[in-house]
């Protein structure tokens, strides 16, 4: 399988380099060629199938050229031994209606361990037996950065240097980076907010010293693995509840619009899917911009669902590309306009087309404790915010009665204990295999929000590519 760019100027790539490559050498993001298609007989026989073998299925394609099948299984083997459930992903009934797909049962405790533990496996393989030597840097507000540290930590080839917030992640998100200390693991603290440390990524990646230098490679969601990875637990749990004969709706919490485009790949691949309900919080630019085509960028709000605070969303290019017929020159000159204004209009076919498919709602803080409570009260089930956010989602959306719904549940409870304490009156409690994360040596530096400090300690610090 081949790679383009959205903005259909870099180079045409193949599966691994596109995957090592994150961001396109022209702005844009890379997507596959062509979507392939399940057919129905084929969707038909993934029910019963465990999750790898869903897995090898639906990413089989995806790979062509770059793995076989049995070194695919071999990676998806691997990545989803170290979940804690042995259904991986195990969909649980709320009422007549109502699932949850529970996507937080990986090693960090939310939905991106589900992408970043097949992504590590993916680096080292890429890097075995080459000579070539990784440096990832990313910017965290939380959940992508402990999930990328516990995929990449002690692999080999590899070198992650991760930014976060100095005292504005969570305890247990800092403890859960921090405390692994595998010699390639290097954490920063930043003094200054997300958005500093993400500025100061986006200069090192386009400063030419340190990228002729080292081979900087990123993690975050733009990544084309992840997606490919995350379109998989649509598959299967829509094929549990009855597809391909019957259609199913899913509800996805979301800030880069990154797990809800996997959701459309899987309908672009065949499976019926009867909505894809965008769940955001107060910061609604995806809300906004499906309901009225105005896609404009507000001031970022700090809410109770942190990993969703977030006011432009970089995998939406996908899909505004894929709405537009694919025309490479008129999206980046779209792109272009947004950057420049801070807002555009979408096109009559790109508002039209995703109207066709996706749902949008914004969910306030009430209506997300709402949700949170008539989960604890009466369906027994313990949510996080983010989880929150789309169920209120979900059971307000205007659906045939016959549809079933699923919220993807992307983190687990004990993230966010304070704010499932306020909503339900329960405070959950921490895996026992994460109980003395407290009580563990943390490693990290501090340093100034300054590119001088950061790109400096990094370059002492990391390996040269070959
Ligand atoms: C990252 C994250 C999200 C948002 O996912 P996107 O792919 O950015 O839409 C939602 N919930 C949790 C818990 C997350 O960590």
């Amino acid at each position: 399988m081949r790679y383009h760019s959205t903005r259909g100027y870099a180079p045409v790539l193949g599966f691994e380099a596109a995957t090592l490559a994150g961001l396109a050498a022209d702005g844009g993001l890379y997507v596959p060629e062509a979507w392939p298609r399940l057919t129905a007989d084929e969707i038909a026989a993934l029910r019963g199938a465990s999750y790898v073998d869903t897995a090898v299925a639906v990413m089989a394609p995806f790979v062509v050229g770059a793995l076989t099948r049995d070194e695919l299984r071999g990676l998806c083997v691997e990545a989803y031994a170290r979940f804690d459930h042995a259904a991986v992903a195990p969909l649980v009934q709320l009422d007549a209606r109502h699932w949850l797909l529970e996507l937080f049962h990986g090693p960090t405790l939310a939905f991106k361990d589900v992408a970043l533990q097949l992504l590590g496996g993916l680096f080292e393989r890429v890097l075995t037996g080459t000579d070539k030597h990784l440096t990832v840097i990313g910017a965290t507000s939380g959940d992508t950065g402990s999930a990328a540290i516990d995929a990449l930590a002690g692999r080999s080839g590899v070198e992650v240097f991760m930014l976060h917030p100095a005292g504005r992640v969570s305890d247990v998100q800092r403890r859960q980076m921090t405390t692994v200390l595998a010699p390639n693991i290097h954490n920063i603290a930043i003094q200054g907010s997300f958005d500093d440390a993400q500025a100061l990524v986006k200069r090192m990646f386009g400063d030419a010293a340190l990228s002729t230098r080292f081979a900087l490679s990123a993690v975050n969601s733009i990544n084309w693995a992840r997606l490919m990875a995350q379109v998989v637990y649509y598959f299967h749990a829509a094929v549990r509840l009855g597809a391909p004969e019957r259609a199913v709706a899913f509800s996805v919490p979301t800030g880069n619009f990154g797990n809800v485009f996997a959701g459309f790949v899987a309908a672009r691949m065949g499976l019926p899917i009867a909505k894809l309900i965008v769940a955001t919080n107060v910061n609604d630019i995806l809300h906004r911009a499906l309901s009225t085509g105005h896609y404009a960028r507000g001031e970022v709000t700090a809410t109770a669902a942190p990993s969703m605070d977030i006011q432009v969303s970089s995998n939406f290019e996908r899909l505004l590309a894929e709405l537009g017929g694919r025309d490479g020159a008129a999206l980046a000159a779209q792109m272009a306009g947004f950057d420049s204004a801070r807002a555009m209009r979408l096109t009559d076919a790109q508002h039209g087309g995703a109207g066709a498919l996706f749902a949008s709602d914004r969910v306030d803080a009430d209506a997300m404790a709402g949700a949170m409570h008539w989960a604890c009260a009466r369906a027994g089930q313990v949510i996080d915010p983010h989880t929150g956010i789309g169920l209120a989602a979900a059971r307000r959306a205007l659906l045939p009665a016959d549809v079933p719904v699923v919220t993807l549940a992307t983190a687990h409870p004990a993230k966010f204990p304070d704010a499932v304490e306020r909503a339900t009156g329960v405070r959950p409690a921490l895996p026992s295999r994460l109980g003395d994360l407290f009580d563990r040596e943390e490693r990290y530096v501090t340093l100034p929000a300054t590119f001088e400090a950061v790109s400096g300690w990094i370059a002492e610090r990391a390996t040269p590519s070959a």
